[in-house]
This record gives structure tokens, C-alpha cells and sequence, in this order.
């Protein structure tokens, strides 16, 4: 009787070889954009204080109603496996008195993230994202170069069919205002709302644009809009990066609809969608939230980042193919007994030491099945250690030579010369 079989969580995924290079190279490629641009790596704790979250992210969200993991330690601490990225990235700032360096602070990280969601293709309950952050400047040009170099990235992993919307919030007055007037306008016609809208007038009006009810879109299309109300600064702020996205050659779609999952969100916020997805179309999306550093009790900072789903742009985009690693040497025992396996293991560790990419025979095959294993690794040299002697064969010229076990390595090193 074998065991009962134990499976991932649901939700949840293995990465197994071929994903993982294809990880692999999007995140050197990630790397490459967001460093040349001066963002530095940060990787915060898989959990945090469920109370970052509360506070943070905004307690009418929906990560907060009822998608996060959280979970009462041993200790009697109420913690939370981060929905989300900049949360975690503003405690970080404030704890390590980040806001001393020079302004903007860039902080961009690739990590794994939980939501407890209806698990569907292009939606999961562990997912990874890769962000960014830049913190201490208002600046639009912060904006502008935010959204380019996610728009970037889309670009380099060949994520077709993508759109960029763009809006902005205004300040928190504006936007409290804009509530009150949004929440007239509801309730006003609250009769042919959907169920779920009407619910939420109280706590989240702006959700009703995301309805697809098409009794509540008609109502949403009388409905007055933010962006008709921003006061001149924020107004002014939104144009000017517009201006500086047209001059990046960014192509975007004013959306005065968009309204994002989180509740830091003020003046800029934008987001991705890919027409090659299905239902889940959003590739990655992001804002500004220039009071998110304060309330979470550090100074007045304000700050402006995005985060992109890995999954998203694999299934969006041509996943780069990275090569399998290249075995350089292959270490073959000709007999299994143990003075041929102790010199065939100094052999490996002298090849690896050298920085050769090196491997021996660990599965007791015979030697001709270890000489087609080593062909199928695409090794370029093999190694027979048999007692009396060595043989070096190099697969590409299928030449072989024998040795003393000691010049082998060297051998190796100078390449077919050696033969
Ligand atoms: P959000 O923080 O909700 O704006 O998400 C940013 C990006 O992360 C989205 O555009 C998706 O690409 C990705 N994402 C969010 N939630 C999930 C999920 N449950 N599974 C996979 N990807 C996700």
C-alpha cells in the first residue's frame, strides 16, 4: 500500500524546469531595465503584521475583506502573507530612515505574493510579481518614467495586444467630495442597480464603474466623473504627465473609469491589460500614493511604483527561451565499486573548483548508458575514471585519449589542443 498522494494547495503551482527559464530570463531582463534606470533590489519578509495591511492597503478592499492569508503565530501575532508589494516596501523605508538618501529612493523587487481568490487561469493564490518603487519626489516626470519602464518590459517580453489606461484620482479631498456626489448619484438611482453595487454604495462607490451589469452601465454612464473634478494642481500635474508620456512615445488611453483594487491610490493611476489574456486581463498596473509612507509613520513622502504579474506576462508574451546549462565535463565511472567512485568524486570536485560546469554519474548505469546519458546533457568532454587509468573523450571530435587523472582537468581547460 503506498501513502496517500499530497498535492499543492489550491491555487497554487509548481515551477518546474522549463517555466523556471523562462523566469529566469525575464527576470535578468527586469533587472537590466529597472538598475539601468538606477532601481535597487529589495526583498521584503513573505509575511508582515496583518495590521500593514489593514492600515496600508485600506480596510473597504477587497485584499482586506477577504482575500488575505492571515494567521494568529504561536506568539499571539496577527500576521498576514503579503497580498501586495508596496506596503511592504513602505515599512521597509520608514524602518531603515530611507527617506535620508538621495530623493527619489528607487526600489523595484520580483517576489511572490497571496490572495485568497477564486483560483482560475491567470489567477492564483500564490503569484509573482516583479515591482517598482520611487519614492520622495512628486515630480510628473517620476510618473512618466515609472510607467515607461513598465511599459518597457511589457515591450522586451514580447507581451502583445497591450493597452495602457490612464486617469487620475486627485487628491484625498477631491476624491472624498467626488464620493459624496458619487454617492448621490447612486442612490438616486439605486432601483436599477445590480445587487452587489448597490451593496457597496457606502463603502466603495467607485467599484460600480467596474460593474458589467448592463443596467448599472448605463447608470455609470450619467454618472459625474473624477477627472472633471480634480482641482488645478492635480489637473495640472495629470497633463504634464501626459505630455511627458507622449514624449517617451508611451501610447495610453485616458480612462476616467479606472479605478484600481487599493485605496493608497491618488493623482496618477494606470494600468496594462493584454487583449491575448482572457477574463484576467490586467498584465500589471499601478499609481502614485503620496500619503502611503506617512500613515504608515514615516515622514511626508509621496511615492509612485507598479507591480506586473509574472504569470500574466508568460501567458501574454513570448516567454524568452534560455538555454539549458552546458555541461563541460562529464565524470563516467567504468565499475561502481568504491575506489573508482572516491577518484571519480575528486575528479568532480577538482573540475568545479577550476569553474568547470561538471557532472558525474550518480544513477549506477553501465557504461554505455552513461556515455548516451552524457551525450544527451550535451556534455563536451567525458571522463571514464577506471582504475588503472583515465580516459578523456571529447564528444565533439570523437577523439579519446588516456591521461593521468591529475592532467585531466587542465586538459579540459585548453581544449581540443590537449588531445
Ligand atoms: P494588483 O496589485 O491587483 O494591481 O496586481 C498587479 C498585477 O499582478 C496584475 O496586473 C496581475 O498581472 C497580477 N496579479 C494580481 N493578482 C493576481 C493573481 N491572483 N494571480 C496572478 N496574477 C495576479
Amino acid at each position: 500500500m503506498s501513502a496517500p498522494q499530497i498535492q499543492a494547495p489550491r491555487g497554487t503551482y509548481d515551477v518546474l524546469a522549463q517555466q523556471a527559464s523562462a523566469r529566469v530570463a525575464l527576470e535578468a531582463r527586469a533587472r537590466s531595465i529597472l538598475e539601468s534606470a538606477g532601481y535597487e533590489r529589495i526583498e521584503t519578509p513573505t509575511f508582515e503584521a496583518t495590521e500593514l495591511f489593514a492600515r496600508g492597503v485600506g480596510s473597504s478592499t477587497d485584499i482586506v475583506r477577504k482575500e488575505m492569508f492571515s494567521f494568529e503565530d504561536a506568539g499571539g501575532r496577527a500576521l498576514t502573507l503579503r497580498p501586495e508589494g508596496t506596503a511592504p516596501v513602505c515599512r521597509a523605508f520608514v524602518e531603515h530612515g530611507m527617506h535620508k538618501r538621495s530623493k527619489p529612493v528607487k526600489l523595484w523587487y520580483l517576489s511572490s505574493f497571496f490572495r485568497h481568490e477564486r483560483a482560475q487561469k491567470g489567477r492564483y493564490r500564490q503569484f509573482w510579481q516583479v515591482g517598482a518603487e520611487a519614492l520622495g519626489s512628486d515630480d510628473p516626470a517620476v510618473d512618466a518614467e515609472s510607467i515607461a519602464l513598465a511599459s518597457s518590459l511589457l515591450a522586451e517580453m514580447g507581451v502583445r495586444a497591450v493597452r495602457l489606461r490612464l486617469s487620475s484620482l486627485g487628491s484625498p479631498e477631491t476624491r472624498g467630495a467626488y464620493r459624496e456626489e458619487l454617492k448621490a448619484h447612486l442612490r438616486a438611482h439605486e432601483d436599477s442597480l445590480a445587487p452587489e453595487v448597490r451593496e457597496r454604495i457606502e463603502d466603495n462607490p467607485l467599484r460600480a464603474f467596474d460593474s458589467a451589469d448592463p443596467a448599472t452601465r448605463s447608470v455609470m454612464e450619467s454618472a459625474p466623473k473624477l477627472l472633471d473634478r480634480l482641482d488645478p494642481d492635480d489637473g495640472a500635474h495629470f497633463a504634464e504627465v501626459r505630455a511627458l508620456l507622449t514624449e517617451a512615445r508611451v501610447d495610453y488611453e485616458v480612462d476616467p473609469t479606472l479605478v484600481r483594487g487599493l485605496d493608497y491610490y491618488m493623482r496618477t493611476v494606470f494600468e496594462f491589460t493584454s487583449d491575448a489574456l482572457g477574463a484576467q486581463s490586467g498584465v500589471g498596473g499601478g499609481g502614485r500614493y503620496d500619503a502611503l509612507v506617512q500613515e504608515l509613520g514615516g515622514p511626508p513622502t509621496p511615492g509612485m511604483g507598479w507591480a506586473c504579474g509574472i504569470e500574466r506576462m508568460l501567458l501574454a508574451g513570448e516567454p524568452p527561451v534560455a538555454a539549458p546549462a552546458p555541461v563541460e565535463l562529464f565524470v563516467a565511472l567504468e565499475h561502481h565499486d568504491e575506489v573508482t567512485r572516491r577518484a571519480a568524486f575528486g575528479l568532480l570536485g577538482e573540475a568545479r573548483r577550476a569553474g568547470l560546469a561538471a557532472q558525474m554519474e550518480l544513477a549506477g548505469r553501465s557504461l554505455k548508458r552513461q556515455l548516451s546519458h552524457a551525450d544527451a546533457l550535451g556534455a563536451r568532454y567525458v571522463v571514464i575514471v577506471e582504475q588503472q587509468q583515465t580516459v578523456l573523450k571529447d564528444m565533439q571530435a570523437g577523439q579519446q585519449t588516456s591521461l593521468a587523472a591529475d592532467a585531466v582537468v587542465h586538459a579540459v581547460l585548453r581544449g581540443q589542443h590537449a588531445l
